[in-house]
């Protein structure tokens, strides 16, 4: 059986884990479960990385011993990860006897390769990010993530790793190994780096006692990233248990924050190459998350608990969290989280659509065929077309680590089965008798498209998938990719009606009462039976979504009432709107309103200026998929020439919201 191991970073246990740290272990358990899902024998590890400075001064406040103040964050992270199921194999601390093992194994490697020497080290170091820092670095002498610290000027005995043999090395590597360091701009980022030529780095510091000594020099310490990044080797035996490292080492995949790309794609395979072991395959640098638009901070007030938003939704409220995380934001960019449009997209994504859909489709099997299923000799392929389309879409993405695609293309595969129940309306059927076997096979195909929906979205909501599977007659035990996740017309199935999964979050939840103004009469129900006095199928939710933003009459949209005021179809179609893909965003200087962004539009690239400056910081829009007006005449503001103009909502009184989509769109996608 093929082997899988992956590993996400280690966390530094000072502070609790925050929004920005559980996005990356859940999209990490995404790409771990669906590995399971195809019969990987997956291990994946997590960890804790507790030989900092920081851990060490923070125990001492408390009035801990270090290792008490580590075991008792250990908890903390590990019931963090529990609520919002994340399934690792493995959990390493850095102070585990294991991990010494490999970190002194790795040390008297290099030392012995003649690859560490003894050195003085002079220069910048900052507590905060436990780094030393040139004056480069710097930005008016403070570190730019800490500005309120003053860096500290050391000078003392260290040993430095030979960090510059390797520049040509890891050129090589990368040039020979494309799929080495994803996505795409860290990769360039990381090459110009290395071009840039790479300089001998200190590796231990002196006259500490909080962590692991060097094997050849006992009065230093090794350096808290030198000693973490060997985790990855140490939890899987090096330097300790032979056999296990043989099975699981080189690993398939780390999956890390941007920001510490350098260490793990520069750094670290340099070190390894030093000890002469394997590289891992591959580095996945994931981008940072946001709140409203700010970096999550707690002076700013901008950091999100992730078990609050968990608990938002329920005990189960891990899985529409998880599905926010994965599908929200693509996986390398970076992405922004907002209480408002957390409860849209649970709305959207999961009461009016996947959660209403399993209702609607159990109820009319109960109602008309007492909640069994079979296949018939009728036959409507249609369901089946798309399935397969996405099956294999689902499974190109995943395999590449793009799991905001597949969970993308596992919700096109819902989209059309809403569509197909629209468009057969069995409750048309259910009144014609001649109708009777086109009306079983209908809902057999809708009941198999919610099934195999939920298995393709199984590592996204492990446990909503799971009920699911039940609620349509499928056994959710030992699931695989091979068996599961084809489309299946075979055998009978016997639904089971239960309450809704998603009920939908109430107006109360809501701050803003203009987003209530749209009432249920305005939302024209679709697929609702019409059957003269009947009761809806599911009472408790109301049927199709009521996204504000594609209601007319919704806020910032003035109503039009005189046909004199309309325009023609043509004069629309003159207007040429087109999705374009943010790659670049910075502020126009002096100017408090604009935005200049640089967009794919497909054909090319454009330079265009916008005015969101008040409700994005440009990093946030990078990788967003926008509406432009394609053919606009240039204009020039701020001394900017700007080609085409970005589509926003701006509510009064409010700030501008860009438009955007559901699903991932090529860049250059025509609106209209
Ligand atoms: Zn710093």
């Amino acid at each position: 059986m093929n082997r899988f191991f992956m590993t996400t970073a280690i966390d530094y246990v000072n502070s609790r884990p925050h929004l920005g740290t559980a996005y990356e272990k859940v999209c990490a358990d995404v790409i771990a479960r669906y590995k399971r899902l195809r019969g990987f024998d997956t291990r994946f590890m997590m960890g804790n990385d507790e030989h900092s400075q920081n851990v060490y001064k923070k125990a001492l406040e408390e009035g801990l011993e270090p290792l008490a103040y580590c075991d008792r964050m250990e908890q903390e992270f590990r019931s963090t990860w529990r609520r919002l199921d994340v399934s690792f194999d493995d959990f390493i601390r850095t102070t585990e006897p294991r991990h010494k093992l490999g970190v002194t194994e790795v040390a008297q490697r290099l030392y012995d390769a003649g690859d560490i020497y003894e050195g003085l080290y002079e220069g910048w170091y900052c507590v905060s990010c436990e780094e030393f820092k040139t004056d480069k670095d710097l930005v008016d002498g403070k570190c730019p993530l800490h500005p309120t610290l003053t860096p500290e000027w050391i000078r003392e005995k260290n040993y430095f790793f030979r960090l510059s043999k390797y520049q040509q090395p890891l050129a090589d590597h990368f040039a020979a190994h494309p799929e080495f360091l994803q996505p795409e701009i860290r990769r360039n980022e990381m090459l110009r780096l290395i071009e840039g030529g790479l300089t001998d780095i200190s590796v231990s510091r002196a006259g500490q006692s909080w962590g692991i000594p060097l094997p050849f020099a006992a009065d230093s310490v090794v350096y808290v990233w030198f000693d973490a990044l060997i985790n990855y080797a140490s939890a899987v035996g090096l330097g300790g248990d032979a056999a296990l490292f043989e099975r699981w080492w080189p690993a398939d995949l780390h999956v890390i924050g941007k920001d510490i790309t350098r260490f793990h794609s520069v750094i670290w395979p340099a070190m390894l190459m030093a000890a002469k072991l394997p590289l891992p395959r591959t580095v996945f640098g994931h981008g940072f998350m946001t709140m409203n638009g700010q970096r999550m901070s707690k002076t700013l007030g901008t950091i999100v608990d992730p078990i609050e938003a968990a608990d938002r939704f329920g005990p189960n409220g891990h899985d529409p969290l998880r599905l926010y995380l994965v599908k929200e934001i693509i996986f390398g960019s970076d992405g922004d989280f907002t209480w408002e449009r957390y409860d849209d997209r649970y709305n959207a994504d999961l009461a009016n659509n996947l959660g209403n859909l399993v209702s609607r489709v159990t109820a009319m099997a109960h109602r008309y065929r007492q909640g069994r299923l079979v296949t018939t000799a009728a036959t409507s392929d249609r369901l089946a077309g798309v399935a397969e389309q996405v099956v294999g879409a689902y499974a190109k993405a995943m395999d590449a680590f793009a799991v905001h695609e597949g969970a993308a293309a596992a919700y096109r595969l819902i989209d059309a089965t809403n569509e197909f129940i629209a468009a057969t309306a069995p409750w048309t059927l259910a009144k014609d008798p001649a109708s009777a076997d086109r009306l079983t096979q209908v809902l057999f195909d809708a009941a198999e498209a919610i099934r195999l929906s939920a298995v393709l979205l199984e590592p996204v909501m492990p446990t909503s998938c799971r009920e699911i599977l039940r609620r349509v007659g499928a056994s959710a035990d030992g699931l695989t990719f091979e068996r599961d996740g084809c489309w299946r017309r075979d055998g009978e199935r016997v639904l089971v009606q239960d309450g809704p999964l998603w009920p939908r979050v109430g107006a109360d939840r809501r701050v803003d009462p203009k987003e209530q103004s749209v009432s249920s009469d305005d939302i024209k129900p679709e697929g609702v039976p019409p059957v003269a006095g009947a009761p809806a199928l599911v009472p408790e939710t109301p049927l199709k979504a009521p996204d504000p933003a594609t209601v007319p009459g919704a806020p910032g949209v003035p109503p039009v009432t005189a046909t004199a005021d309309r325009i023609s179809i043509d004069d629309f179609m003159k207007v040429e709107l087109r999705t374009a893909k943010v790659l670049a965003a910075e502020r126009v200087p002096k100017s408090k309103k604009l935005l200049k962004l640089q967009v794919d539009v497909g054909t090319e690239h454009r330079t265009l200026v916008a005015g969101i400056a008040d409700a994005y910081e440009p990093e946030a829009l990078v990788g967003r998929t926008v509406v432009i007006v394609f053919n606009l005449k240039p204009a020039t503001l701020m001394g900017v020439e700007s080609n085409g103009m970005v589509l926003a909502a701006s509510p009064e009184g409010g700030k501008p919201t860009v438009v955007g989509f559901d699903v991932e769109l090529p860049p250059g996608t025509r609106v209209r």
